[in-house]
């Protein structure tokens, strides 16, 4: 089995999926008491996400790079980013080490298409939505995605940062992004991303009578495939 790298705290309640899905994965293909093996480098998020509102993007990159090449040094067989936005350093994280990113928007594109998703909602941070870094690699897939509206844009980035990230599952939130989920379809979306880690905190892909794919469990299936993959 290949040892897995996880760069995670970003946010805390995403990475504990990360932990759960990976090791459930392992133990459902190996059976009895197997588990992953796995190192995880859980940085404090609050100084990045301080960095995110002021697109200081080369400063998070270096935290993520430093957080990559101590991983490789433990002995990381390749690497995950626990989070969609965080993939903007994708390329810093790569440049900094010789050993395989599992990328979280190749993962997302292959479930997307599992799917027969062709036209996706986006639904993710304000970076994510936004900036062009993960919509470019779901269009090169053959998938463009669209967004919410600003006003959802607003109240979902509320959402996943004042509430989701610090473990509050709101009721109420939940039936908003439903009814961003509505809009979404009235307006052409065939499929819905779970762009951002926590979002499966609030909302199962099953409660959805459209596709939907929830990038945190796509990118553990990925990770899976990797460290048990030929
Ligand atoms: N976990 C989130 C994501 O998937 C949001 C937190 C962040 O901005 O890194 O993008």
């Amino acid at each position: 089995m290949r040892t897995l790298g996880l760069i995670g705290g970003m946010s805390a309640e995403s990475t504990v999926i990360y932990y759960q899905q990976i090791n459930r994965l392992v133990r459902e293909r190996l059976g009895g008491l197997h588990s992953a093996r796995l190192i995880l480098w859980s940085v404090d998020f609050a100084p990045i996400a301080e960095l995110q509102a002021k697109d200081a993007w080369d400063a998070t990159g270096a935290v993520l790079a430093e957080a990559a090449r101590r991983l490789e040094a433990a002995g990381a067989d390749a690497l995950l980013i626990c989070a969609n936005t965080m993939h903007i350093n994708a390329p810093e994280v790569t440049a900094a080490t010789r050993v395989p990113l599992i990328h979280i928007a190749d993962a997302t594109a292959a479930a997307l298409k599992a799917r027969g998703v062709r036209r996706p909602l986006l639904l993710a941070t304000r970076y994510t939505m936004e900036l062009p870094f993960y919509r470019e690699l779901l269009a090169a897939a053959g998938l463009p995605a669209t967004i919410p509206d600003p006003a959802d844009r607003d109240r979902l980035q509320a959402i996943i940062f004042d509430e989701l990230c610090q473990g509050v599952i709101s009721p109420a939130s939940k039936a908003e992004v439903l009814a961003m989920i509505a809009r979404g379809r009235a307006a052409g979306a065939d499929g819905v991303i779970f762009g951002c880690t926590e979002i499966g905190l609030l909302i199962d892909p099953a409660d959805l009578d459209l596709a939907a794919v929830d990038t945190a469990i796509a990118h553990c299936e990925a990770a899976v495939e990797f460290a048990l993959g030929g």
